[in-house]
């Protein structure tokens, strides 16, 4: 169902009505204007007249409260109205998150940890995004964390990551990345460890639960929790933990009575489990598409944007300057582990890598941690390389980095599955 406005055209929306899109093509461009009344993309306001354009992979709907014409140009793939949305009960969990930060205020205490939970593509980030939105359009400045290791869009996927939000994500890019607290995992999914899993998430809770004292405004804001679609088995077992090392104050479940349920049985009762629906106009993705949009995000970190481009540097390292790490050593039984050591305790011990050429592709995270006594799971990352080649001859890999300098001379690199084909180069 393509749909050719290339001469443009209006839209006249009903009051809680929105307009959905889908851009599929590349080299395709499409320009929305708000030409009149009041619309916003997932919680940020447009601006009347102001052109926003978008391009390949977009998919959004552009609500309104009161009712709006929009004037749009371009080829889409899909693009309809819709009256059916559950913004209602998304601005209402905003209310109920309001109460909790107004009371927070007036006892100097910590807002509320709210964790949006739900299967795979049910619109978590997105209902994230409005509730972060409508915290900054109040006066707030929320954590929003992100430990969707899968699809990690702070960082880069492989991560748990926190950014403070100090204004309405931007239509286009959403919210800027400056600044995150970024913890390396190195798994796309939870299962791939799932002790370091909960070690990292526990102590990404703990920083950012102290950190909200230094800042009055940030402590009664409180945070927003964004988490993995992997909600059966070791993948709730997860959720669970999440929700305890935060203490949430509310679980907005999307879509799913069973889980819903669940959590009603297994979380404190002081804790507010909702369940919400999930808007029609989220798009279900294949594995493959997912996997697209992990490339696709990695590729912006050292890539940036149309709007944006970044020009990343590319340095050589010898084998004998790379100190370079993995965590988690392979399973051995409890029988040949020595004294005092549970098999666990393997999941969460950092290893040294010898370089191969199996290294090519791989992300590594460069760790503040000086060295491997150090905490280096408690320690944060400071971004991101990837191994462009191995060049076993002469004993040296090639790295790919934003940055211009060669790695800090003591630096400590952390091995992630993650991998990323270069094709630019
Ligand atoms: P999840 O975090 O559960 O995987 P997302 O929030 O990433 O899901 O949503 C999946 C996709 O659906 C995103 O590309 C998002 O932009 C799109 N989307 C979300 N809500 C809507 C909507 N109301 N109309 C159209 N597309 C939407």
């Amino acid at each position: 169902m393509s749909e050719d406005n290339s001469q443009g055209r209006d839209y006249t929306l009903e009051s809680d009505s929105e307009l959905r899109f889908e851009i599929e093509q590349k080299d395709v461009k499409v320009l929305v204007t708000l030409v009149n009344g009041f619309a916003e993309l997932f919680g940020t306001e447009l601006v009347k007249k102001k052109k926003y354009e978008f391009g390949m992979g977009a998919k959004v709907a552009i609500f309104t409260y009161q009712g709006c014409v929009l004037h749009v140009q371009g080829k889409m793939d899909v693009c309809y109205v819709s009256k059916e949305t559950p913004m209602v009960q998304y601005v209402n969990c905003h209310a109920a998150l309001e109460q909790f930060r107004q009371e927070a205020e007036e006892k100097d205490a910590c807002g509320p940890v709210a964790m949006v939970v739900g299967p795979m593509d049910v619109g978590k980030s997105t209902l994230c995004r409005i509730l972060l939105n409508y915290a900054v359009r109040v006066g707030r400045r929320p954590l929003y964390a992100d430990i969707d290791v899968g699809q990690g869009a702070i960082a880069i996927p492989g991560n748990v990551a926190t950014i403070l939000i100090e204004r309405p994500a931007s239509i286009e890019e959403g919210f800027p990345k400056t600044a995150p607290l970024v913890y390396h995992f190195g798994h796309k999914s939870p299962s791939g460890n799932s002790v370091l899993y909960n070690a990292v998430v526990s102590k990404m809770a703990e920083v950012t639960l102290n950190s909200l004292s230094g800042n009055k405004r940030t402590q009664s804001s409180g945070i927003i929790v964004n988490t993995c679609g992997w909600v059966k088995g070791s993948g709730y077992a997860h959720l669970l933990h999440a929700a305890r090392a935060y203490g949430a104050k509310a679980i907005f479940v999307l879509d799913q009575e069973r889980l819903y349920n669940e959590l009603l049985r297994d979380v404190p009762p002081n804790v507010h489990v909702v369940l919400l629906p999930k808007s029609g106009g989220v798009v279900e993705r294949s594995k493959e598409l997912r996997h697209e949009s992990r490339d696709q995000r990695i590729k912006e970190y050292f890539y940036g944007n149309i709007r944006a481009p970044f020009y990343p540097f590319s340095f050589e390292v010898k084998f004998q300057d790379l100190r370079l790490y993995k965590i988690g050593a392979p399973p051995l039984p409890d029988s040949c582990m020595p004294i005092g050591m549970k098999a666990e305790d393997n999941k969460t011990k950092v290893v040294a890598v010898t370089p191969t050429q199996s290294l090519l592709h791989h992300i590594l995270a460069l760790s503040f941690a000086e060295n491997t006594d150090d905490d280096v799971i408690g320690t944060n990352v400071a971004g991101f390389c990837c191994v462009t080649n191995v060049d076993m001859d002469r004993q040296a890999v090639m790295l790919l980095s934003p940055q211009p300098r060669p790695l800090p001379p003591n630096a400590l690199l952390l091995w992630s599955e993650l991998q990323f084909m270069d094709n630019h180069a």
